[in-house]
């Protein structure tokens, strides 16, 4: 993950920020700091964002803790300038979960509003909201109407908003998957239609908005698509059962020579007959530039590796192949042999032969 900066990590779940961010700081420093002259008001200002990503940090928290509730596990969370990302190895296929994952992170923010309008209340700090501005009135105070923004905002109804999940969990509780997600996309694009058209004449935020959820709506709906025209295709169907194995005895020069002969990228690497490890083609080449064509497969490969069995269903291993961002997976059969290879390009050309014969 270049360009980001890890912060930490909770349970697992890994923080970083983008470093676009931090070019987010700089021009909101620089800009207070022209417009006031004052180093209390950009550090109050900075402290301010600061603060409010805190917020946004904990309503992804939301998301990924309560993903992990239904043994969803969060592979990081990004905080980028326009929010933050949750990147979840995958949905629920249930719709109440995938309800529930979807409402956690504004739940937080709805939270995190009242328990500071309590304070303000109780501590009698609350002012008339036409007297607060980006960087005047209380802080406490803007810190809450910010929460309630962000509430609205990840609950405008379309992807890749919260809210754009919720109405499509609710529609898959009455119709098919695919069909509440096409609506569900088709919705938050006439929304963005909307945006866009008041964006033109009122706001450019919202043109902003307007381009996100276009693209959101059309990418959540082709994911959806993709995964219903895999559904109940076993891997037996799809699997390569053309291809080469290495020995892990083998010196690199034969990876080589095969690879050249060959379209094939990623090797299983066998001893004795039995799956000891996957040699990429980084691997191999990285290994050939440090050791040379001498050095031995067992050296260079990898030994943590995942694999298919041949009695899967394609869905499911596609969805493996996403979560382990490998390329390749061995096939293996009840006697842990490996029978065949899937890879993402073989994946995808399969997927290309199935649209085209539906047509
Ligand atoms: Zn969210």
């Amino acid at each position: 993950m270049r360009w980001s900066l890890r912060l930490g990590g909770y349970r697992g779940i890994e923080v970083s920020i983008h470093l676009t961010f931090l070019l987010l700081l700089a021009f909101l420093g620089v800009n207070t700091w022209l417009a006031s002259g004052s180093v209390a008001a950009v550090l109050g200002g900075l402290g301010f964002i600061l603060l409010v990503f805190a917020c946004v940090l904990l309503h992804e928290f939301g998301h990924a803790l309560t993903a992990a509730r239904f043994g969803i596990r969060t592979r990081d969370i990004v905080l980028y300038p326009i929010g933050g990302v949750a990147r979840l190895e995958r949905m629920p296929e249930d719709p109440r979960q995938e309800l529930w994952v979807a409402l956690a992170g504004p739940a937080v923010n709805v939270v995190i509003a009242a328990v500071l309008l309590l304070w303000l209340v109780v501590s009698g700090a609350l002012v008339p909201v036409d007297q607060l501005g980006w960087a005047r009135g209380p802080f406490i105070e803007r810190l809450m109407l910010i929460n309630l923004f962000l509430v609205g905002f990840n609950l405008i109804p379309a992807f890749p908003m919260d809210g754009g999940r919720v109405l499509r969990a609710l529609m898959a509780l009455r119709m098919d998957y695919t069909r509440a997600t096409q609506v569900a996309a088709g919705i938050g694009q006439a929304l963005a239609l909307v945006f866009g058209f008041v964006g033109l004449l009122w706001n450019p935020f919202l043109l902003f908005i307007a381009f996100f959820v276009w693209i959101g709506a059309a990418q959540e709906a082709s994911m959806v698509m993709m995964k219903s025209s895999l559904g109940g295709i076993p891997l037996q169907r799809v699997m390569l059962r053309d291809f080469a194995t290495l020995d892990a005895d083998d010196q690199l020069l034969r990876a080589v020579q095969v690879t050249l002969g060959s379209s094939q990228r990623d090797f299983p690497v066998l001893e004795e007959g039995r799956l000891v490890g996957v040699l990429r083609q980084e691997d191999m080449l990285r290994s050939l530039h440090d050791t040379g064509p001498g050095a031995r497969v067992r050296e260079a490969m990898q030994t943590d590796f995942r694999t298919a069995h041949l009695g899967e269903m394609v869905e499911a291993v596609f969805q493996r192949l996403g979560e382990c961002r490998c390329r390749t997976l061995p096939v293996t059969d009840v006697r842990d042999q490996v029978v065949g290879l899937v890879t993402m390009e073989h994946m995808g050309e399969f997927l290309r032969i199935q649209a085209a014969l539906r047509r």
